[in-house]
């Protein structure tokens, strides 16, 4: 397998497309947006100078995997000659079928369709293919040039051989993958997105506040990141919709509402990073956290 088209250049497509330059793949990168392709530039090439800088890899491999990766605008020029496409397009059941319908009728009957998606039936998303058993659920972490796991989620009807070709590639990218099936959340964010929200709901609740929240969980459980950073690191709106695709996924279940503050964040366009505003403020310049204002006393 040589060529890769990724679908999406926001967080995550740009991160996908790096690790395939990387390892030596070419790689069509597609969005619908100019800027968010001009941003995964960047991106990729700021996060490729640190990997010089760790001395984790050489000046020519930058070049060499900058090189390797073309954008487009337009879904046919980029997936025609694809072997393998990623798609890592906005946190959406209706983007994401309508994706797949048009990839089905752009690629070859032999192309593997693979889905970042963080929570949407994979079973799904191939019922609107004409070749339900090659499409697949690739799900990369964030930040996915550092992150070991790749879940690859098979849906009812993958067939054993494009699974096992994606385990494989999985390792040629120098990642782990976990073959799990697919069921709301998977088992990511099955368990992920629950305690974000529960952290959130401590928050809302007037329990604690920010720092000490994420610094229970930080030096309480051992985890690097607090669950609010994260929250804030993975997208507000990518926790509220898996939020959203567990509750109706599994039957209106009030165990998986999410919390009217994630709501209301999302609403008012406070989405994390992404955004400069979350839990924590971000500015280009600042290095260290800072809790957001609106959280600088408790809630309640
Ligand atoms: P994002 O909002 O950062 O980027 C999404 C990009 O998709 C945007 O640039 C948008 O312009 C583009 N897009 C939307 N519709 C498109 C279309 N029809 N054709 C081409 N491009 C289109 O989102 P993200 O955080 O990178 O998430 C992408 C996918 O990865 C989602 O399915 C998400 O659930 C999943 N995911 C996210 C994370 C995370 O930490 N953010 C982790 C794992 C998986």
């Amino acid at each position: 397998m040589k060529n890769i088209a990724v679908i999406g250049s926001g967080t995550m497509g740009n991160g996908i497309a790096h690790t395939f330059a990387q390892h030596g793949f070419d790689v069509s990168l597609i969005d619908i947006n100019t800027a968010a392709l001009q941003r995964a530039l960047q991106t990729i090439t700021t996060n490729l100078d640190k990997q010089i800088k760790k001395g984790t890899i050489t000046d020519g491999l930058k070049t060499n995997t900058l090189s390797k990766i073309k954008t487009y605008t337009d879904l046919k020029p980029g997936v025609e000659n694809a072997e393998l496409v990623v798609e890592a397009a906005t946190e959406n059941e209706e983007i994401k079928l309508s994706l797949f319908k048009q990839l089905s009728e752009l690629c070859s009957n032999t192309t593997i369709l693979a889905s970042n998606t963080s929570s949407i039936s994979i079973t799904q998303i191939a019922a609107a293919t004409k070749n339900p058993g090659n499409v697949i659920g690739m799900h990369f972490m964030n930040p996915v040039p550092l992150m070991k796991l790749v879940e690859v989620i098979k849906g009812k009807q993958t067939t054993q051989q494009v699974t096992d070709v994606v385990m494989e590639l999985a390792k040629q990218l120098d990642k782990t993958p976990v073959e799990v099936n697919d069921a709301p959340g998977f088992v990511a964010n099955r368990i992920l997105m629950p305690m974000i929200n529960e952290a959130i709901y401590t928050l809302y609740e007037g329990i604690s506040g920010v720092e000490e929240i994420d610094t229970v969980m930080k030096l309480g459980m051992s985890h690097p990141m607090g669950p609010l950073q994260l929250a804030d690191f993975i997208g507000l709106d990518v926790c509220l919709a898996i939020m959203n695709v567990l509750y109706t996924g599994f039957g209106n279940n009030e165990k998986y509402a999410p919390c009217p503050l994630l709501i209301n964040m999302v609403d008012e366009k406070s989405l994390g990073v992404k955004t400069g505003n979350g839990f924590y403020k971000y500015t280009p310049e600042s290095k260290e956290l800072v809790v957001a204002d609106r959280f600088k006393t408790l809630l309640k």
